[in-house]
């Protein structure tokens, strides 16, 4: 197939080159032609020289203005292509995973920039945030239909990542049918996720294999889940033995999920929920003297631009400091963050500083980001936007 050719500026290929995934609107040549085509349309990527580079997907109104499809020249972006990377996708998963509860497709890393499939056993919930893979809708259903048995596909396309590629924003249930929370089998738990009305795609996979590292830390323990949505941490770790938790959120629907979860799982006795707001939550915990043997702090990103980066780095730090008053002696504190535009050193310092802050010290006991079905590209660093660092405290 033979796409518009697109050409890069003069010099401005060594990204690209290098393997890199995206191309800025300010490295292409944007003449009225390139202006005129359709947000989403394939092209051709070649080099100021005429040299072919790549097939892309373009969006003349975003600043990322091209995501790399393929570095094969005579590639048709058809369904048979998106059936190959969809069945790709697939094969890690399955090789990581023995139970059909995953993120199936992690965008760029998984060849499919702009696309974000979570499965819940037979239910898919999908993201289109490009223009690219917006216009590629139905062909990813007919792909979707050949590699995958599924009885419900729900298009979430509310993310804000849509706004800025100029997108409508939207919830589809294109296939089945759905009428509440749907269930999921997570580190031998069920919990349950709400991909209508819940975050996200309705669960957080990125921080499986992090609640299963933290609960070991929780048998006989006082726990603390704080911004807990459906209770992943706080009920992982009361399966594993810890004495009581409080789980926090200051959203109702997560905290019914949470409660759905905890039932299921004949821990509901051990669980208290709050409606909160979180660091009015550290205050209140604080000024009645409670003390924890584990606090989790899993926040919602305070940085979601560069512009928020020194507000959103205090943020952290006062995070860090307020969570690291209620551990106990020899407690634990699981902080994370979510943000793509902190790097882990930065997060470690503001970590540091907080811990400093509240006068403890520790040791740094686990290190880590994202579960592996959250891939990241070597060549975007900040696709490994999660971070989680776990202390020990004196
Ligand atoms: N720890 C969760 C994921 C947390 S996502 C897990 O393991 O699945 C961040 C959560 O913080 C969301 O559930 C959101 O409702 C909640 N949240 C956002 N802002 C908040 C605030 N200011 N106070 C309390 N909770 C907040």
């Amino acid at each position: 197939m033979t796409y518009p050719k697109l050409s890069l500026l003069a010099g401005q290929d060594r990204r690209l080159r290098a393997g890199h995934p995206w191309v800025y609107s300010n490295e292409l040549k944007m003449d009225a032609a390139a202006k005129a085509l359709e947000p989403g349309t394939p092209v051709q990527l070649a080099n100021a020289a005429g040299k072919a580079m790549a097939v892309a997907q373009f969006n003349p109104h975003s600043l990322i203005a091209a995501r790399v499809l393929s570095r094969n020249q005579d590639v048709t972006i058809d369904v048979a292509f998106l059936e190959r990377r969809l069945g790709r996708a697939l094969r890690l998963r399955e090789r990581l995973h023995d139970q059909p509860y995953y993120r199936l497709v992690h965008a760029e890393a998984d060849g499919l920039p702009g696309l974000v499939i979570d499965r819940f056993g037979g239910a898919l919930v999908v993201q289109a945030n490009s223009a690219g893979m917006d216009r590629l809708k139905p062909f990813l259903l007919d792909a979707i239909e050949q590699v995958l048995e599924t009885d419900l596909v729900i298009f979430k396309n509310d993310s804000p990542a849509r706004t800025r590629e100029g997108l409508e924003l939207g919830v589809d249930v294109v296939k089945g049918e759905i009428d509440g929370p749907i269930q999921l089998l997570e580190n031998g738990l069920t919990f349950f996720a709400d991909p209508l009305n819940g975050q996200k795609t309705g669960w957080y996979f990125d921080q499986r294999e992090n609640r299963a590292f933290a609960t070991r830390l929780a048998k006989g323990e006082r726990v603390l889940d704080l911004f807990s949505y459906g209770g992943g941490f706080g009920i992982t770790a009361l399966a594993a033995g810890a004495s009581e938790a409080l789980a926090i959120d200051r959203s109702e629907g997560a905290l019914a999920l949470a409660k759905m979860a905890a039932e299921q799982n004949g821990v509901d006795d051990r669980l208290t929920l709050a409606r909160e707001e979180g660091f009015a939550a550290l205050e209140r915990l604080a000024g009645e003297k409670q003390r924890f043997g584990l606090v989790v702090a899993d926040p919602p990103s305070f940085v979601k631009s560069k512009r928020e980066l020194k507000s959103g780095l205090k943020g952290y730090r006062k995070l860090a400091r307020a969570a690291a008053s209620l551990v106990r002696p020899e407690g634990c504190l699981m902080i994370a963050s979510c943000s793509h535009n902190v790097p882990i050193d930065q997060f470690r310092d503001e970590a540091r500083k907080g811990l400093s802050d509240a006068g403890r010290g520790g040791r740094l006991l686990h290190q880590s980001g994202a579960s592996a079905d959250h891939p990241s590209h070597p060549m975007l660093p900040e696709s490994a936007y999660l971070k989680c660092l776990v202390y020990m405290l004196d």
